[in-house]
């Protein structure tokens, strides 16, 4: 099989793993350019930040489709009727340098099914890192797909030479992971993550190699079973904790052909992956704890209004807090305040009293916040029954990648 079709197979087949980060990303189309994919398409190149900030465009490829594994929810499992390619580690490595230097990409994702063994996979993958970068002096971002299980040498040899690693979760609930996909078991990738918490932990002590500079990520499934969105802000708060992630990624669940009667007819909506997306932030930069994100009864976060907006209108006794006087962890419960917009209020307010005037020049979001705030010439009204319907933002067609 030629190169090009193995690219258009693979790179089709590495589209479903969000673990890459094109949330956020400006979208890109190469048709009629001559390059390959888009971000729309899914197909070859996706973004993702470095340690840095900087957003970079990947090759985002699997090795190879062809997979030992049956997990029900994708695409490449073993009954799957999908042609199947597989690349040799030359070609992969040759792909990234050509692409690199026609400038298209600035770096690599790859990922990979399960082929002979875990540990003949995770081997080829690393062979791929270690040609690009000690073959090729390749300074350009690796991210490298763990397979769950390899060995702690492979996972070292990884860690050493990729940007960023990552073993997808798959699923919050390990009940279900242990239903929808038998051949993977929860304390294995878990195990794997360990592994790698250890490898950067290692690295930070003084003198030591780099190990994953980047850090580790990995991806959750939304909607393919019946964990509700505590259950899954759960999950994350845990694998945060505990394996120090630099990330989560939540992936609305999208039916496949031929898939089980266990799973799902529809597709998860999107507007859920974007409200677990800012619960996650919720968690990560504004103190929230992950049992008191989700306030509806039935387990499942507000589709219509973003989620602190949700909070701050179940705990109204919370509010109003004073610009002028309250602490900053109040201040990261107001909706409409984001952090560097905080950190400016804290820096102004040390010279001067403010006025609603002075928070909107500090904030985009000053509309949603001020019925939860006091400036110095603003107190809002105790009591408006309105105030959801005034916040929440008039229905809309959801994009794709926001
Ligand atoms: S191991 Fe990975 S590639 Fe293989 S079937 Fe499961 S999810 Fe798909």
């Amino acid at each position: 099989m030629q190169v090009r079709e193995k690219l258009r197979i693979l790179a089709d087949a590495a589209k479903y793993d969000a673990s890459c980060a094109s949330s956020g990303g400006p979208k890109r189309d190469s048709l009629g350019t001559g390059g390959i994919g888009s971000t729309d398409k899914g197909m070859g190149i996706c973004h993702a930040y470095t340690p840095d900030g900087r957003c970079v465009s990947l090759l985002k490829i699997l090795l190879t489709n062809q997979c030992l594994y049956d997990c029900a929810y994708c695409i490449n499992r073993r009954s799957s009727n999908v042609p199947r390619a597989k690349f040799t580690v030359e070609e992969v490595v040759q792909l990234t340098l050509d692409f690199y230097k026609r400038n298209y990409i600035e770096g690599l994702f790859l990922s990979s099914g399960i082929v002979k063994s875990h540990d003949e996979t995770m081997e080829e993958m690393t062979r791929v890192a270690r040609s690009l970068r000690d073959g090729h002096k390749f300074g350009g971002y690796i991210h490298l797909k763990l397979i769950a299980g390899a060995s702690p040498e492979l996972i070292a040899a990884a860690g050493a030479y990729a940007d960023r690693v990552s073993v997808n979760v798959e699923l919050p609930r390990e009940d279900t992971l242990a239903q929808l996909a038998p051949e993977k078991r929860s304390d294995i990738i878990r195990g794997s993550m360990a592994r790698v918490r250890l490898g950067i932990d290692e690295a930070s002590e003084k003198n030591a190699p780099a190990f994953a500079p980047a850090g580790q990520s990995t991806q959750m499934i939304v909607g393919a079973d019946g964990a509700d969105d505590r259950d899954i802000l759960a999950a994350s708060a845990q694998l945060y904790s505990g394996y120090r992630l630099r990330r989560v990624y939540y992936s609305a669940f999208s039916p496949i052909p031929d898939s089980t009667a266990r799973l799902p007819l529809h597709p998860a909506p999107l507007m859920r992956e974007h409200r677990l997306y800012q619960a996650d932030w919720m968690m990560r930069f504004y103190g929230f704890e992950a049992r008191e994100i989700v306030t509806g009864a039935d387990g499942l976060l507000d589709l219509a209004i973003d989620p602190k907006l949700a909070w701050a209108l179940a705990h109204r006794d919370a509010f109003p807090v004073d610009v002028n006087t309250a602490d900053r962890e109040l201040l990261l419960r107001v909706p409409g305040l984001g952090v560097k917009s905080i950190d400016q209020i804290i820096m102004a307010r040390r010279y001067r009293t403010l006025g609603l005037d002075d928070v909107a020049r500090l904030t985009r979001g000053v509309e949603k916040c001020r019925p939860f705030l006091i400036a110095r010439d603003w107190r809002p009204l105790a009591d408006d029954e309105n105030l959801r319907a005034k916040l929440a933002p008039e229905p809309a067609q959801m994009d794709l990648f926001v």
